[in-house]
């Protein structure tokens, strides 16, 4: 089955292989010091798997696939509500280094741009441009599952060279967006953008977002799922600069690209892909690199918007135990919509039992939502007169169980059925 994989991932980098179009970024030396050739595809699954197709080794300065991890962790340092008050996230339709703000909130306009990249170094607190920095890279090798390193070249090219994102700092600065001073959070900036990543990294960072902030391999989580939704939702509308609307429609997965020709991209819930090959476009984003995620995106289906199959019916199975005792089997996992189906057909049966088993041992996964909904049938049954009782060995409801003849919580489906028994005893029970 790997092989099938690693097949499919060699075809898709052959087809692109012999694309030399584009330029490497030459705003300075050391970026155009690379082969223009090198084409890495790494792709990372939800369980930390990993297969790559060539050049996946190749380090480069991960430039501005560092933007989101660093919002990411501005909004994991200070909460969303103090961020939201300094960078807004609307998409810019401009060039990555834009030197403009929003023209009512004179904020940034969303944190994918350099303009809002560098507010959100500012954001994080720190005593020291030092500081900030070990933190900022702190995260970012969190995220990738080893230590990342710096490539000093680039960062004192970045720094002599850096007029532009002076000017954007300063500008910010006098928008009252900057709180400290303009060059030593550029300095932060400037290093952040000089680390140094693989492929693999990158499809490995992108599949700690795609498991909602758990690095795969260690299972340690390095940030809140609020955190990376909101980071996910950022990448989708602003994180390939002015080709966002096109990658979205084409490709599908909230993604960031940089100059150093990296783009990293994530399929919540199932996985990462990181990708390498510097001969960018006049946006600045790789030639190969989005034409590899497009093709990706297609053969294999990734698009996520793309709906498959009618939701899955949450309820397995319904039928009555004995007279007046129906059981509603359940599973698969339980959002609202599961909940709302669950809901909805058992209040439409009232009329046609008296206890209603719902048996959840089968249910993968349940959120805070679908828990509520459930514990509240439990009072709409109680309001009708009938009674609810729930077989979770797994106590997946987390309802509080008491024992004896008030239990309504069960771990196994014949316990609840001899609790109803004694509840509403059938004609020969009472017998016997
Ligand atoms: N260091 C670059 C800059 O700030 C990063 C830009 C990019 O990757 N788009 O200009």
């Amino acid at each position: 089955m790997a092989e099938l994989v690693q097949r499919y991932l060699d075809q898709i980098r052959t087809e692109h292989l012999t694309n030399t179009d584009g330029a490497l970024a030459d705003y300075i030396p050391e970026l155009a010091r690379v082969d223009p050739g090198a084409l890495g595809l790494s792709l990372s699954l939800a369980d930390g798997y990993i297969y790559e197709s060539g050049d996946c080794t190749a380090e480069f300065t991960i430039q501005s696939v560092s933007k989101p991890f660093t919002y990411a962790l501005a909004l994991d340092r200070i909460g969303q509500y103090a961020v939201d008050a300094k960078i807004g996230v609307e998409p810019s339709g401009e060039a990555f280094n834009e030197i403009s703000v929003d023209e009512t909130t004179n904020r940034p306009k969303n944190p994918m741009i350099n303009a809002g990249a560098i507010a959100a170094v500012s954001l994080i607190p720190g005593v020291s441009a030092d500081d900030r920095f070990a933190q900022i890279h702190e995260f970012y090798s969190a995220f990738a599952g080893r230590d990342l390193s710096v490539d000093h070249d680039v960062y004192a090219s970045e720094k002599a060279t850096g007029s532009r994102n002076r000017a954007i700092a300063y500008m910010l600065q006098s928008f009252g967006v900057l709180d400290d001073d303009p060059d030593e959070i550029l300095d932060v900036y400037f290093r952040q953008c000089s680390i140094k990543v693989t492929s693999t990294d990158l499809a490995r960072m992108a599949a700690t977002l795609a498991r909602g902030g758990v690095e795969p391999r260690s299972g340690r989580r390095v940030t809140s799922a609020a955190v990376v939704q909101r980071t996910l939702s950022v990448m989708v509308t602003c994180g390939m600069y002015d080709a966002a609307g096109d990658w979205v429609s084409a490709v599908g997965m909230p993604a960031k690209s940089g100059v150093g020709g990296g783009i990293t991209a994530v399929l919540p819930g199932q996985l990462g892909i990181g990708v390498y090959s510097p001969l960018l476009d006049a946006k600045g984003n790789s030639v190969r690199g989005v034409e590899v995620c497009r093709s990706m995106s297609v053969s294999l289906g990734l698009h996520f918007l793309s709906v498959t199959r009618e939701s899955r019916s949450t309820i397995r199975a319904a039928y009555d135990a004995r007279p007046g005792v129906r059981v509603y089997e359940l599973h698969g996992d339980l959002l609202f919509a599961g909940a709302e189906q669950v809901l909805r057909t058992i209040e439409g049966e009232y009329d046609e039992f008296d206890i209603a088993i719902l048996e959840v041992s089968r249910v993968d996964d349940i959120d805070d939502t679908a828990r509520g909904m459930l514990a509240g049938m439990r009072e709409s049954l109680t309001a009708a007169g009938k009674q609810g009782y729930l077989v979770d060995p797994d106590d997946t409801l987390q309802v509080p169980r008491v024992d004896g003849a008030q239990a309504i919580v069960f771990s196994t489906l014949d316990d609840a059925l001899r609790a109803a028994r004694q509840s509403i005893p059938a004609p020969q029970d009472s017998d016997g």
